[in-house]
């Protein structure tokens, strides 16, 4: 097996969570270098090229992604290494290459840091739609991925890189005691609990002992408050908010974890700082004057309102309580129920199976409408020359029916230059709408906001004006999103 490592970040991509081109190389390197202590003959695994790329994936026709391909067909490489599929590939044609390779055993082995990618009929769907659909939804709709990281939270194996103390074992897919380090973290609870040590002290006196962090740095005041928090050494981990039972061996008793966190409690709140995180802060804009809306706490409530930074605004505050309650009506319009959508997406396979034939059948159609079109013309020109019609009626109609046929022309041509481009939007939107309600229901704020962006950027704030209760249009606060109904009318 040999590799092709590709990395792509262009300038019109602005997502910050888009890691940098030197960042992923990185990565990928460091994931190759794991990936290799899985392989059974880990000196048949070499990289073969590497491939960076500052262009756009949404068009086909990249340079280097060209290159990579060819080498491939060469059988010089068959596999490919890159941090996401939509690094490889934002577009159908570039994407279905990479799955025809696949098909033809060109490509023997496709590997994502971030994505699951495994050689079955629903691994190359859930790949074929990466390919073309936005970072929020493969996120949230890769099952494989789910599937994956299900698995080993299941066999109690931590899905990650193993805390301090620890390393990962790949070939038995565990996590094991480093035999020198856990020594160490252990001293770390028994001082710290005392009372005799502050976390600078803590760092300063084991930077002494020689301990580092996994890739051999100094270790920093921080990283012993991270170490002092991390139930993983007492023998269980979280992940994504929920407490799971490791396999791996504790370090430390669950009693000297607990002293630890009563020392942190105790110590902590002499410098405890006041963060507050407004969440919807950069989520809207002020629907009267236009500027940012900032929040602020009174009485154990969040309000929201505008900045002002423009001079008077008349627009009132509204409380995070009524403003998530109307983010959470929104996302309950979009919803569609999941048998609706499970239809409505076998519909869509079915229609790709039959889109084939059916453009076919519509270019002919409009093809013959395009013919009427040229007869009507003609007759219009006899008419003219016989003097039934006079000039201006004539140059009317002529501009009429050449303007008809043009459009008709340009219809033909996207047809078949397309073909069933709209199914993919359609799925995407329907498959988004499936979502909505869960993530509704859910109540994570953070996840409410990243859908609706996603769903639709543009949310203001703005009084209903056509409330007349005082009392109530200072509470009252309408959200709309403009492109949020403009895409619901498609
Ligand atoms: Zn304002």
């Amino acid at each position: 097996m040999k590799y092709i490592l590709y990395a792509r970040k262009s300038t019109d991509e602005d997502d910050r969570q888009i890691l940098s081109i030197e960042s992923q190389m990185a990565e990928l390197k460091e994931f190759a270098a794991k990936e290799k202590l899985v392989m059974a003959t880990p000196d048949l695994e070499k990289i073969a090229a590497s491939f960076q790329e500052a262009k756009t994936a949404k068009e086909p026709g990249r340079m280097k992604f060209g290159e990579m391909l060819l080498l491939i067909e060469q059988g010089k490489a068959d596999g490919i290494l890159s941090w996401h599929p939509d690094r490889l590939a934002r577009n159908p044609i570039d994407g279905g290459r990479i799955i025809y390779m696949v098909d033809t055993g060109k490509i023997k082995s496709l590997k994502f840091p971030s994505f699951w990618f495994e050689d079955t009929p629903q691994g190359k769907f859930m790949l074929n739609i990466a390919f073309g659909q936005s970072k929020y939804f493969i996120d949230n709709l890769s099952e494989n991925v789910k599937r994956g990281l299900r698995q080993k939270l299941r066999n109690g194996v931590y899905p990650g890189w193993a805390p301090l103390g620890y390393l990962n074992d790949y070939k038995n897919h565990n996590i094991v005691i480093h035999t020198e380090k856990h020594k160490l973290i252990k001293r770390i609870f028994e001082l710290y609990s005392t009372g005799e040590y502050t976390l600078k002290n803590l760092a300063d006196k084991f930077n002494g002992l020689g301990l580092t962090s996994h890739n051999g740095k100094k270790v920093s005041p921080g990283m012993m408050l991270f170490v002092l928090k991390n139930p993983f050494y007492y023998g269980v981990f979280r992940y994504k908010g929920e407490i799971h039972e490791g396999k791996h061996e504790p370090i430390i008793t669950k009693k000297l974890f607990d002293q630890a966190q009563e020392m942190l409690k105790k110590r902590g709140r002499h410098h405890e700082k006041k963060i507050h995180n407004y969440i919807f802060t950069d989520f809207m804009k002020c629907g009267t004057c236009g500027c940012a809306i900032t929040a602020e706490k009174h009485k154990g409530h969040i309000y929201y309102r505008c900045t002002k930074k423009k001079g008077v605004c008349a627009e009132k505050y509204v409380r995070e309580e009524n403003l998530t309650g109307q983010l959470k009506n929104i996302m309950q319009k979009v919803s569609l129920p999941d048998d609706w959508a499970n239809n409505m997406i076998n519909e869509l396979n079915k229609e790709k199976m039959t889109t084939a034939q059916s453009s076919i059948a519509l270019v002919n159609s409009l093809n013959q409408e395009v013919k009427m079109i040229e007869n009507k013309l003609d007759i219009l020109l006899d008419s003219r020359l016989e003097g039934v019609i006079d000039k201006n009626d004539y140059l009317k109609k002529k501009e009429e029916l050449i303007n008809k046929k043009i459009s008709l022309e340009e219809k033909i041509k996207r047809i078949n230059n397309q073909g069933d481009n709209w199914l993919e939007p359609m799925r995407d939107f329907i498959l988004r709408s499936r979502l909505a309600k869960k993530t509704a229901d859910e109540g994570d704020l953070s996840r409410f906001k990243a859908f609706l962006k996603n769903i639709g950027s543009n949310f203001i704030i703005k009084r209903a004006r056509e409330i007349k209760n005082e009392f109530f249009i200072s509470e009252r606060v309408q959200i709309i999103s403009t492109e949020y109904f403009a895409r619901r009318k498609v």
